[in-house]
């Protein structure tokens, strides 16, 4: 387990660009009922989240 490996699985934020850890605390999430529970940007909101893989 590298931490300082640059290939860290990350989710970006196409709107604004913010980063974080996939997964991580620094998202926020909302529940839409026909699409699940989904991945928000804590900066601008946006739910426009690209998963890092
Ligand atoms: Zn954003």
């Amino acid at each position: 387990m590298a931490v300082n490996a640059t290939t860290t699985n990350r989710s970006r934020c196409l709107k604004c660009g913010f980063t974080a850890p996939a997964g991580g605390d620094e998202w926020d999430h909302v529940v839409s009922p026909p699409l699940g529970r989904m991945t928000q940007c804590p900066e601008c909101g946006s739910t426009n989240v690209m998963s890092g893989r």
